[in-house]
């Protein structure tokens, strides 16, 4: 067997781990990554962020020519969807970022393994199912295998009418009827996907909300608008069996009759890849939930072994696997690193968007934290009145005595983007009223940052 001596040895290519490998390699490490699909990015460049908001865009274009032109007087008198031209669009914009990142590998000279990776003693990782079996000894062991849909018992999963987020993004023909279980953002802006393309959309929610973990208020408001979209909701409601049969399928939900469609997409959250690792023979500790145990540094309990992304603890999103990825590897190389895991934002990406970062006020509540809320309506923003994008709101939550910002939460147009000013408030420790002091552009969605601001202060100018 081919053995190889590296610094840092990656298993997985994913945010998490490609970032890591790519920083350690700048930072002067010799760097092997190992990832057992052929196309490197993972999750999120394969079947997840990526393709996912290709299609969002593109159905959201459909909608808005089907429906939303006439009211800038612009007449399209025919238009059609070519479902299988869409999907290509997306393959290709998947194909195009993943080659970007094997020519990151190659310009930082990182070495590629194409296989599956598994810890053996002595800090080595055997590479097995490529095309020829590998070892890399290697003085730190980066685990970053990320994570894969969550099953539910009684869902019997067939891999075409009824599957998950991936087989969601490749459907060939829009669905009649498709049931999505589970109302977190990756089925709704799944379900949203397919709703503007035409299909009816029925979302079972356990919980008696939608989004858990959002903003209440926020995600309040933002179900009445899919409810207005057509997609039907049942809150208060858990699935308990999935079955496909002769082209159609049938689900059952306590509390409902059974439900025919033609396609179900289970959406129940993400379990963590830790099987087949080796993880149990090296000793490392995994937690009650299936995570890798780390401390604040990604060390797992044996030396030169650590992990990150969405195999251990924290939100299961892209941009913290990158920067916890960042921060492993500063953290070996220079000896310092961090993560500052009260800014980490997160964001739905339906129409509008839903973005939010730091505290809700249930959180601030639940903690005793006395707290001023400033709410700024899109309806009175300039700029959204332009786009004919007036639905939703910003909200601005800081703290009582001292005025420092604790938490944003947006629904509105570009809300993703909106929420960049608020990580980078709240990551210098801004006040509200340094957010309200800064000049914002006129006319733009981001002046409604400002007066939600001035709103938690002394008073918006525009409401
Ligand atoms: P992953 O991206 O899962 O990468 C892990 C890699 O490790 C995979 O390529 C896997 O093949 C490989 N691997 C596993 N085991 C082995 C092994 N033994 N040997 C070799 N290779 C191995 N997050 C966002 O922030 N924004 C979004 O908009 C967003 N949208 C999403 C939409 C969908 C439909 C889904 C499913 C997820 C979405 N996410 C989003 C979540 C995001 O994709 C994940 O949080 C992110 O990919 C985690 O990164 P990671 O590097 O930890 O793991
Ligand atoms: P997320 O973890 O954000 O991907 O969201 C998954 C959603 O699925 C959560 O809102 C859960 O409450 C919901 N869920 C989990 N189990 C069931 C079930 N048996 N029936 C319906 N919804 C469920």
């Amino acid at each position: 067997m081919d053995t190889q001596q590296f610094d840092l040895a990656v298993i997985g290519a994913g945010p998490g781990g490609y970032v890591a490998a790519i920083r350690g390699a700048q930072l002067g490490l010799k760097v092997a990554c190992v990832e057992r699909e052929s196309q490197l990015g993972g999750t999120c460049l394969r079947i997840g962020c990526i393709p996912s908001k290709a299609l969002l865009e593109s159905s959201e274009r459909f909608h808005e020519a089907h429906t939303g032109l006439a009211a800038h007087g612009i007449r399209t008198d025919r238009v059609e969807l070519d479902l299988a031209a869409m999907l290509q669009r997306k393959d290709k914009v998947v194909q195009l970022l993943t080659r970007g990142i094997e020519g990151l590998f190659k310009k930082n000279h990182i070495t590629r393994f194409t296989g599956t990776g598994k810890i053996a003693a002595g800090n080595t990782v055997v590479v097995e199912g490529g095309e020829q079996p590998s070892e890399l000894r290697a003085t730190h062991i980066l685990i970053a295998t990320g994570s894969r849909s969550a099953p539910l018992d009684g869902v019997e999963l067939d891999g075409d009418r009824i599957g998950t987020s991936t087989e969601a993004l490749s459907y060939p023909e829009v669905p009649e009827h498709l049931v999505v279980i589970g109302a977190g953002y990756i089925g709704l802006e799944l379900g949203s996907v397919w709703r503007r393309l035409g299909a009816k959309v029925t979302v079972l929610e356990f919980l008696d909300r939608i989004l858990p973990g959002m903003d209440a208020e926020i995600a309040g408001e933002a179900h009445k608008i899919f409810q207005k979209q057509g997609i039907g909701f049942h809150l208060g409601c858990r699935v308990t069996a999935a079955r496909a049969n002769d082209g159609h399928c049938v689900v059952e939900a306590e509390g409902l009759a059974p439900i025919r469609c033609d396609r179900v997409l289970l959406a129940v959250g993400r379990v963590p890849n830790t099987e087949g690792l080796g993880l149990h023979e090296a000793g490392v500790a995994i937690d009650a939930r299936g995570r890798i145990e780390v401390d604040e540094y990604f060390a797992t309990n044996v030396p030169g072994i650590y992990a990150i992304g969405d195999v251990i603890r924290g939100p299961m999103l892209a941009h913290k696997a990158e920067e916890e990825g960042v921060a492993c590897v500063e953290r070996l190389v220079t000896g310092h690193g961090h993560v500052d895991y009260a800014t980490i934002p997160g964001v739905c990406y339906t129409h509008p968007e839903i973005a939010s970062v730091g505290r809700t006020e249930e959180q601030l509540r639940e903690a005793g934290i006395e707290y001023r809320k400033g709410v700024f309506p899109f309806l009175a923003n300039g700029r959204a009145r332009s786009l004919g994008e007036t639905a939703g709101r910003v909200k601005l939550l800081a703290d009582a005595s001292t005025d420092r910002v604790l938490g944003v939460h947006i629904l509105g147009p570009r809300a993703g983007d909106l929420i960049a000013e608020a990580v980078a408030a709240m990551a210098f420790g801004a006040s509200s009223e340094d957010v309200a002091r800064v000049c914002h552009a006129h006319p733009t969605l981001s002046e409604a940052l400002k007066e939600a601001a001035l709103a938690a202060g002394t008073g918006a100018i525009h409401a």
